[in-house]
């Protein structure tokens, strides 16, 4: 089954990861959309001490302190480049990463079929995607997975001037710290495999100190049908392989049982890009 709208026009851009925005309406107003505030961080006032979510100056409907989970933070794996293409060749895991867009319900779809199969994935999330769809961030979280950050808007960041093309990272980074009380782990850039020197640079000011590309290319977003991109990835990954595949697409939803049932069979474990890189 083919993909809906969108996706011959997907394919005409074809390149890495060059999913365009979704078109489902103007772009939210700047600003919390999802009734969270600017509350300053204080201490847990629900007296729950020993457990592992703690309020992260979010307040939910009526100005109630909501408690949520504060989310890892980026950290800088020793040994590892500024721009990450792969985990180590030695050990049987991978990581699946997905282009954080698209019908929240085949997102949650794809992390379902994820977990069903015991596996753990990474979510580079569009700023603009979690403005329209706050509760995926958590959603994501709470499933075991890794959240990153996919710049705002998914635009060309590469061919940005500096100031813009860091306020393409910092405004998706206030996001997640605004759902998530962290940045997120990871960051990749959008319309592109690899971030140049400079969007490096950029991004480590923002707060990740690498930025994450992939090894095997699934170009699911290209709608090539199921049995395509299965066998793409199938042909390709191995061990320490980073994955490329988007949600928002069909094809995706229709390969990834059957790509995961590969992995297993190959005794692939598919975990997130920070377990992929812990040794
Ligand atoms: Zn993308």
């Amino acid at each position: 089954m083919r993909a809906g709208t969108g996706a011959a026009l997907t394919a005409a851009l074809s390149t890495a990861c060059a999913a365009p925005s979704v078109r489902t309406g103007a772009t939210p107003p700047p600003g919390p959309s999802d009734g969270t505030g600017g509350t300053p961080p204080g201490p847990d006032s629900t007296g729950a001490a020993a457990s592992p979510y703690r309020t992260n100056g979010t307040t939910g409907p009526g100005g109630r302190r909501v408690r949520t989970r504060v989310a890892p933070a980026p950290r800088r794996f020793p040994g590892r480049p500024a721009q990450i293409e792969h985990g180590p060749r030695d050990r049987p895991a991978v990581a699946l990463t997905f282009h954080g867009q698209g019908d929240p319900a085949i997102a949650r779809t794809l992390l379902a079929q994820a977990e069903r199969a015991g596996a753990r994935v990474t979510v580079l999330a569009v700023g603009s995607w979690l403005d329209e769809h706050p509760a995926m961030a958590r959603r994501i979280l709470d499933g075991g997975h890794d959240l990153g950050n996919h710049t705002q808007r998914h635009l060309t960041v590469s061919d940005m001037p500096d100031a813009e093309a860091l306020r393409e990272i910092t405004d998706c980074a206030h996001r997640l710290r605004r759902l998530t009380g962290s940045i997120g782990t990871w960051f990749r850039p959008s319309r592109t495999q690899y971030a140049t020197a400079r969007v490096q640079r950029l991004a480590a000011r923002a707060g990740y100190p690498h930025v994450l590309s992939y090894d095997v290319d699934s170009l699911d977003f290209t709608s090539p049908g199921a049995t395509a991109v299965t066998r793409k990835v199938a042909g390709e990954i191995r061990n320490g392989s980073v994955v490329s595949l988007h949600f928002g697409y069909a094809d995706t939803v229709a390969a990834l049982p059957a790509l995961l049932d590969d992995l297993h069979r190959r005794g692939l474990r598919a975990v997130t890009t920070t377990e992929l890189l812990t040794p």
